[in-house]
């Protein structure tokens, strides 16, 4: 479809003018009008000039006081100096000029009395504030007459997220251009007749104008809800389509037997399900029988059991003559999970052999870096069925494993499984195989709804019984007494028969930053992502979240520092990182688990998963370089048996931060799901979904996932109605050429989930 909306702004806009829009981002006469205004400026209302910071680039309404022009003595040529006030503090605006021409023509509009904005660096002249050369508006200079003066001085004027090339009122006058002569057919609206009607909510042209061009805040709030709702709707019919789409894929139902290996397990598990892992394993086993393919998120916090319930699922499948494969996210963790599911299974595991069980099955490990024969011999049992468990890293899904008859993907610790590897599944055969990704981040109800909103979800609350709690502190590193405390604490761990981490957030010192492993959902508050258009504009900036200090501990410096440090005599020290090649990371590991190197300083690779017993004590430097949720997926590596653990945060966030807020908050509790709420209240909202949600032209806008939570809610009810009846959505062309767009953009974005 090809509309006014599509028209490039080169087309109806001067060259000068879409070139620097250009810069923004902005090519069509949508992408113009869906650059929605940051905020508003009230020409009553002027902006605080006491709170405005040096260096900083702002945008301030503000009036005049006085205006003067002078000859410069030392320099020839002439300056124009006007004060503006918010009625306390002063502002200084200087121009400078050849000839007194120019200034004139500024002292003219810079009146005193007048109210304008007033965007510039803010710089300091002999003590006073300045802007030199400031880009302004005078509010109602340009009106036509007396009349529609006095209504621009009484309408809130729209701040636009601007760059220093592009002001934000050259913005607002392109916007007027493209905006005025529109009509209603020229304005598709996504949102169906009925469903406005519904909610009684704005046109989309009404609501372009309510943003654009407000009458008053009334107005603005009106369509920020509509525009709001809208992309809430557009989100969620895309993920009701995807969901109607893979509910009409078959796949083989996998029905559960009686006295199979599922049964034989459980006779021998060690210990009780909790009532969590029991639910869970019917929720699974119903979605097992079905003819069509099963796609669940199993979250359940570290240490929650999920192992357990995976196998149970595996085994139900293996009963019913079916494959499963369990999909890692590293090779260590493969391999782990070979040895722990092998450890469960016992003679179950040792199928074909004379020590195996009558039922056995066997578990095969396929990894990249193991050696040819094993790799050979794996294939080969994947091939014929003699394994019914496979376990490897997502290369498992390559074309060159064949299964005889797959019937299950487990995929853990991993929320990124996106529609990349499902298709992937869907090009394997004629079935699809059922599909479970099991996550430790405990994740929102409303974030899952907005991420997740074509996956059925199951939760594991509660921990299995008899495992201790882990305490959390939180420790300045600039305390030396502390810290010699830390190590020589770390040293009677160790005399006392227990294990200790050393985490730090870098390699070597001399390298830049770690490649160990992706981050957890969102988890990055380490890197304050402001997309480019955002820079400037905002007349009082937020604080970076985590002020810069350099270099960060790196894991070959600190095991080297610990070396030399008397509390560690006669300690050998390991190290793991993600530039060890995977053999190495096996022996680092297997070394730490069985004691020849008691300490382990290591990058994040150890967060996901790893699974040592006597692992009782865990030191993160530079703790404030790390998220949320993965300081708590990091501390679940300690405290696994039946000693509680400890976790010390070493940090050097100040007193008052936000990154001192978030550290205290992870100390505060264990619980990983209150945890995740208190993290999307502390983090800033573009953060929830990662980068991916903020800067693209159809990306979530105006939505936030906390705040909106019942937008969202109300819109997922719509979209489910709208599809059911209408799949193809042909009766809402506007609002399939909406997802359209949005997925065209949005893919990686749904790719992380
Ligand atoms: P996670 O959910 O973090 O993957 P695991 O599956 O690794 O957790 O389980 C953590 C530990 O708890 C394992 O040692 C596991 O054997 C044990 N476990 C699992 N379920 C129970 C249970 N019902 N009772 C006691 N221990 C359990
Ligand atoms: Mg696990």
């Amino acid at each position: 479809m090809s509309g006014v909306l599509q028209q490039a702004l080169s087309k109806v806009l001067g060259s000068r003018t879409s070139g620097s829009l250009a810069k923004l981002g902005l090519e069509t006469v949508e992408d113009l009008l869906r650059h929605y205004p940051r905020r508003y400026g009230v020409p009553g209302e002027l902006t605080d000039m006491g709170a405005l910071a040096m260096g900083e680039h702002v945008t301030v309404m503000a009036q005049v006081r006085s205006t003067t022009v002078r000859p410069m003595r030392s320099r020839g040529g002439a300056m124009l100096e006007a004060i503006v006030t918010d009625g306390r503090d002063t502002l200084q605006l200087t121009f400078f000029a050849k000839r007194t021409g120019v200034l004139r023509m500024h002292e003219d509009k810079l009146r005193a009395g007048r109210t304008g904005l007033f965007t510039g660096t803010v710089g300091d002249y002999r003590g006073r504030r300045q802007l030199v050369h400031p880009d302004y508006l005078i509010v109602g200079l340009d009106a036509a007459d007396e009349q529609e003066a006095t209504l621009e001085a009484s309408r809130p004027i729209p701040l636009y997220p601007a760059a220093a090339s592009v002001p934000t009122w050259r913005i607002g006058r392109s916007v007027r251009t493209v905006l005025d002569p529109l009509t209603e057919a020229d304005v598709p609206d996504p949102i169906p007749q009925a469903l406005r009607e519904l909610h009684g909510l704005p046109t989309l042209l009404e609501a372009l104008r309510g943003v654009h061009v407000p009458d008053d805040q009334d107005h603005i709030k009106r369509s920020q809800a509509r525009l709001k709702y809208e992309e809430a709707l557009v989100l969620q019919t895309a993920l009701a389509r995807r969901r109607a789409d893979r509910e009409s894929h078959s796949a083989v139902p996998r029905v559960a037997v009686t006295g199979g290996l599922l049964d034989a397990f459980d006779a021998r598990l060690p210990f009780a399900l909790t009532d969590g892992q029991v639910t869970v394993g019917r929720e699974i086993s119903a979605d097992l029988e079905r003819p069509m393919p099963m796609l669940r998120l199993l979250q359940g916090d570290v240490g929650s059991g999920k192992t357990v319930v995976a196998l149970r699922a595996m085994l139900a499948v293996v009963d019913a003559g079916g494959q499963a494969a369990l999909l890692a996210p590293t090779e260590v963790l493969a391999a782990q999970h070979e040895r722990t599911l092998r450890d469960l299974l016992g003679p179950l595991a040792e199928g074909g052999t004379l020590g195996g069980a009558q039922m056995a099955t066997r578990v095969a490990l396929l990894t990249g870096s193991q050696g040819s024969v094993r790799k050979r011999q794996g294939l080969a049992e994947a091939a014929s069925g003699a394994a019914g468990i496979v376990v490897g890293t997502h290369a498992l899904l390559s074309e060159t494993v064949q299964f005889a008859d797959l019937g299950l993907v487990v995929v853990d610790e991993q929320h990124r499984f996106g529609v990349e590897q499902r298709d992937q599944l869907r090009a394997r055969g004629k079935s699809v195989p059922h599909t479970l990704v099991m996550t430790a981040t405990p994740i929102p109800r409303t974030v899952a709804m907005t991420v997740f909103g074509d996956l059925e979800t199951s939760v594991l609350t509660e921990r299995p019984a008899g495992r201790a709690e882990t305490v959390t502190h939180v420790v300045p590193a600039d305390n030396s007494a502390w810290m010699s405390r830390i190590w020589q604490r770390v040293r009677e761990e160790v005399d006392a028969g227990r294990r200790a981490y050393v985490v730090c957030p870098r390699i070597e010192g001399d390298q830049p930053e770690d490649d160990a492993e992706p981050d957890p959902v969102g988890d990055d508050a380490s890197v304050p992502q402001t997309p480019a258009t955002d820079a400037p504009t905002l007349d009082i900036p937020e604080a970076p979240a985590v002020p810069t200090r350099q270099p960060l501990e790196a894991v070959v410096d600190v095991a080297e520092r610990l070396r030399g440090l008397p509390a560690m005599a006669g300690i050998d020290i390991g190290v793991m990182h993600g530039r060890l090649t995977a053999d190495q990371k096996d022996a680092a590991m297997a070394a730490f688990a069985a004691g020849t190197t008691p300490i382990l300083v290591s990058t994040t690779v150890i967060e996901v998963g790893v699974d040592v017993t006597q692992a009782s004590t865990m030191v993160v430097l530079d703790a404030e370089h790390f998220g949320v949720s993965q300081l708590h997926q990091l501390r679940g590596r300690v405290g696994r048996g039946s000693e509680p653990g400890l976790c010390l945060l070493v940090s050097h966030a100040q007193e008052g931060s936000s990154s001192l807020e978030r550290l205290t908050a992870v100390a505060s509790t264990s619980d990983g799901f209150a945890l995740a709420e208190k993290d999307l209240e502390l983090r800033r909202e573009g953060d929830v979904l990662g980068a991916a949600q903020s800067g693209g032209r159809n990306s979530l806008r105006l939505l936030r996932v906390v705040r909106d939570a019942e937008v969202l809610a109300t819109a997922r009810e719509d979209a489910r109605v709208l599809i059911d009846a209408d799949a193809a959505l042909e009766k809402a062309p506007a609002l399939a050429e909406a997802i359209g767009a949005w997925l065209g953009e949005r893919e990686d974005f749904l790719e992380r989930a």
